[in-house]
């Protein structure tokens, strides 16, 4: 085969691989939300990609000679400094650490979220935190996370949901009795739309019904939609929320809400970056704090 043929050939392959692996550590969050099951690699791929992305332009532009590889290959070492960076910083537990520290500080006072709907406690000499977990995916990563709040003394609020992918919610039986009798709030994380596929009406049904079937094993007072294709969102304006006697975290009056979701995006602020937000919180100042612990490792 003709030499020039080959070259074609690296040149087309490598040229697709590196929009690939452009488009996929730009949009990571992508692997997270179409392949749930890689979600624990994540950083793994994004590692993949940048090595793909470096042969391939070198392969690529060996052509125009060797002063481009030279000055390509310099700025794409500055560009992983400056990624290694942003990934130490980012979604890691050890930031999760320093960030629960900060909020020992006196300035700050954390609650669950039944202290705001049902107890109206907000205190205005303190900036008021509420943490909220949404337990989307991966129980063991929530553990994980709970754990560290139990060593540093931090009450939070979690929504558990009743049908996730990756974990069965009998599984989850015994952890969020644990976390009730410890002071901990449990929520329903519901997804009634999406089950009844937009059917309204049967979803109102359905929401009545698993929250009494979760109330029958923990207190609920509060609860989050969980986000999906179907807005399970839409279905709480229909309730009869007095009667329920639940509360949408959702209706929060906050001065700042802090969330991670959507991930690791180089796009946007988290990690260290999100909990520097918290610094312009002022006394009295109510904050949400939204965290999937899918996303941390
Ligand atoms: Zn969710």
């Amino acid at each position: 085969m003709d030499i020039w043929i080959i070259y074609l050939i690296i040149i087309c392959l490598s040229v697709v691989l590196w929009l690939f692996s452009f488009f996929s550590i730009w949009k990571t969050k992508r692997y997270a939300t179409i392949l749930f099951d890689l979600l624990p690699f994540y950083p793994l791929l994004a590692v993949v990609g940048y090595i793909a992305i470096i042969t391939c332009t070198i392969l690529w532009l060996d052509f125009l000679g060797w002063i481009f590889p030279l000055v390509f290959g310099m700025l794409i070492a500055i560009l992983l400094v400056y990624l290694s960076i942003k990934w130490i910083k980012g979604y890691r537990l050890k930031v999760y650490v320093e960030f629960l520290d900060k909020l020992k500080d006196d300035k700050y006072s954390v609650k669950i979220l039944s202290d705001y709907f049902v107890h109206k406690k907000i205190n205005p000499e303190m900036v008021n935190v509420f943490i909220r977990h949404d337990i989307d995916l991966s129980l063991r990563r929530f553990s994980k996370m709970i754990e560290i709040e139990k060593e540093k003394g931090i009450k939070s609020t979690s929504m558990i949901r009743l049908h996730s992918e990756k974990y069965s919610f009998e599984k989850a039986l015994p952890l969020i009795k644990q976390l009730n009798a410890e002071g901990y709030e449990i929520g329903y994380h519901y997804e009634v739309l999406a089950q009844t596929k937009g059917n309204k009406e049967q979803a109102i049904q359905l929401f009545t019904q698993e929250l009494a079937e979760l109330r029958e094993i923990v207190p609920i007072a509060v609860v989050a939609a969980h986000g999906d294709k179907y807005k399970n969102r839409d279905i709480w304006s229909l309730l009869n929320q007095k009667e329920l006697n639940v509360y949408s975290a959702y209706d929060m009056k906050r001065d700042m809400y802090l969330s991670d979701a959507g991930g690791y995006d180089f796009t946007r602020r988290y990690g260290h970056h999100l909990f520097e937000e918290l610094d312009k919180a002022k006394k009295g100042d109510v904050v949400q704090i939204l965290i999937h612990a899918d996303w941390w490792f």
